[in-house]
């Protein structure tokens, strides 16, 4: 492209929200025939709220003492809880999967379930479930609820009217997938779920070996290699930094909207004939 093209793409972009941090994506993004989709903070508003808990309060002052040290989105809905407080010192993330600790000697785990199979009522209702471990034994857990973002539906219609295939690659579990993707509009067998952050890579990687450029949209640290392996990597503004470090362009305004309208600006700036 002319440096002309891409300093009008860009200045296009970035009036609708869209702030290019690697000039080069604006001219790819036109190109790009499959958007992979991460569900909580991207698809979602990625505020949930707490719906449901199960756990006595030793384990709910823990999860909630644990959490208080996470920027997780599912971490500030449990730490606003209000409970006895207690003290943790060092508590360990591990992405995608939740937090560990050692408090007086004992092993706690707050985040995935080991197993789905006991939640199957919490997963019919779409709730995200944090579990509480001590060791192996299961304390309990909580069940939360992320609204979808509004412009979610419409969002994915317009990357559809322009010819894209959408795909949502969550590491939540699959009933949450499930009624996110019925509501915005993503076929069941383009959904992927309770996924580790390396499979979200391996999802851009299998969609890329097909001949197609691939753009991943996410917000977590758990879609950071995803984001850098895509041939365009666009990062929600309000997202972890390690997102928008690993993005060529940031969602500043808006939503998912922004994504198909990005594209949008390419196809007319670069004027490709499809
Ligand atoms: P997504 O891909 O939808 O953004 P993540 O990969 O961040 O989701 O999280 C996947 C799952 O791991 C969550 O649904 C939750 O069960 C668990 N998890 C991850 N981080 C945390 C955390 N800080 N606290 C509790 N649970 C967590
Ligand atoms: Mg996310």
């Amino acid at each position: 492209a002319t440096p002309m093209a891409l300093i009008t793409g860009t200045g296009a972009a970035s009036k609708k929200g869209l702030v290019i941090g690697n000039a080069e994506a604006i001219q790819t993004a036109g190109d790009v025939k499959v958007v992979i989709l991460d569900k909580t903070g991207t698809l979602t508003l990625g505020r949930p709220a707490l719906a449901h808990m199960d756990l006595d309060r030793r384990a709910l002052s823990v999860a909630i003492a644990m959490e208080s040290m996470s920027n997780h989105p599912l971490a500030k809905a449990i730490a606003e809880i209000e409970a006895d407080p207690l003290d943790v010192s060092s508590v360990e993330e591990i992405v995608g999967e939740g937090l560990k600790a050692l408090i007086d000697g004992e092993e706690w785990t707050v985040g995935r379930p080991l197993s789905m199979e006991r939640y199957s009522d919490q997963l019919e209702l779409g709730r995200t479930v944090v579990e509480v471990r001590l060791g192996e034994g299961v304390r309990g857990f909580l069940a939360l609820e992320d609204p979808i973002r509004p412009e979610a539906s419409s969002a994915i219609e317009e990357l559809r009217s322009l010819g894209i295939r959408p795909v949502m690659a969550t590491g939540d579990n699959r009933g949450s997938a499930a009624l996110v993707a019925r509501a915005v509009g993503i076929d069941p067998e383009d959904v992927h779920s309770e996924i580790r952050p390396e499979d979200k890579l391996s999802i851009v990687r299998s969609e890329q070996a097909k001949g197609v450029k691939v753009l991943m949209v996410g917000d977590g640290m758990n879609d950071a290699a995803a984001l850098k392996g895509a041939d365009v990597g666009v990062a929600i503004g309000s997202g972890t930094d390690l997102a928008i470090d690993s993005a060529d362009m940031v969602i500043v305004s808006g939503g998912v909207d922004r994504i198909a309208q990005g594209i949008a600006i390419s196809r007319k700036t670069f004027s490709v004939i499809r």
